[in-house]
């Protein structure tokens, strides 16, 4: 590595705290220790961060609130929250809250380096550029409806099929897409078009779990990593999800569904499975959701 980079860990248990240093360090990196929240924020206050790994357990600080302080401080700082895998909701948590990811515990040193690198990397991507906080947003943002976009979701699906090589959990994929959209637009004009497709983003946040990642994929279609989730737990999700958005929305939806491992242990495989399911729930006449087969 040719330029220093220094990254800040925010953790009180020191045995973590070590692992994580000799994990950073052996990447090349510069550790610096912080023991509480506040100390964390005191020292990216006086030095140049890209990176911050934080616990959230603090009894003082919560990780959406150490979030949204650091942010105050630096903008650019990518913030990853520590946590262990069952937990994760509170990471995902602090992920909508401007948190750009999470490591899990127990510790993995690939795991921290993947996740790391690619924070440190987005993080010298957008300092060149003169328009930081709008581009830090729209990196991993889709400006309409606030979701994480298509290119955060190709990171996010590759790091969490990562993860799980190495543990026990299954994962699913629900890709959706609105029924007759072009139809929509084309009847009640593009702004209406518009407004449908944040209602539809809106009706996804309240319907899965705190866990859940929803990204918008494409014009009208959306895709959501569930982790902790097999396939039947899958179907009862977007059972709630396509009644949620008929109640609440003058339109349907299709979903496909794919769960790992059962379908495939690879990201793109995976992907491809809930694509074909959704083309199947489309053909068999859509308001409906079919599993990968
Ligand atoms: P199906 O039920 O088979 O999915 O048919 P469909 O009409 O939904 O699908 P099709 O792919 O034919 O049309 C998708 C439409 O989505 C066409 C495009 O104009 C519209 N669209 C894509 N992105 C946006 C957007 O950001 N805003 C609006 N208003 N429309 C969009
Ligand atoms: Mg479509
Ligand atoms: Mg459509």
């Amino acid at each position: 590595m040719q330029q220093e980079v220094n990254i800040l860990v925010v953790e009180d248990d020191s045995a973590a705290a070590s692992s994580l240093e000799s994990a950073l360090k052996s990447a090349g990196y510069q550790v610096w220790l912080a023991n509480s929240p506040q100390e964390g924020l005191t020292m990216l206050g006086s030095g140049s961060f890209p990176v911050i790994i934080t616990e959230l357990r603090s009894p003082k600080m919560n990780g959406i609130q150490f979030t949204r302080e650091a942010h105050k401080i630096s903008s650019a700082v990518n913030i990853l929250v520590l946590t262990p895998y069952s937990f994760i909701g509170s990471a995902i948590e602090a992920m909508e809250a401007g948190a750009y990811g999470y490591i899990t515990k127990p510790l993995n040193s690939s795991e921290i380096r993947i996740v790391v690198e690619r924070a440190v990397e987005r993080f010298f991507l957008l300092s060149t550029s003169d328009d930081k906080d709008y581009l830090v947003d729209l990196a991993i943002r889709d400006g309409l409806t606030g979701l994480f976009n298509r290119r955060y979701f190709n990171e996010l699906i590759n790091i969490e099929v990562k993860r799980l090589s190495r543990s026990p959990a299954s994962l699913s994929l629900l890709m959706l897409d609105i029924d007759n959209f072009k139809n929509y637009n084309d009847t009640k004009g593009h702004p209406a078009g518009d407004d449908l497709l944040k209602g539809v983003a809106k009706v996804l946040k309240s319907s899965v779990r705190s866990v859940d990642m929803i990204c918008r994929y494409g014009g009208e279609e959306f895709i959501i990593i569930s982790p902790q989730t097999d396939k039947s737990a899958a179907q009862i999700i977007a059972e709630r999800i396509r009644v949620q958005i008929g109640l609440f929305l003058p339109t349907t939806v299709s979903i496909g569904i794919s769960t790992f491992p059962d379908d495939a242990r690879e990201a793109e495989p995976l992907i491809k499975k809930a694509d074909n399911a959704l083309y199947q729930a489309k053909q068999t006449g859509k308001n409906k959701w079919c599993v990968a087969s």
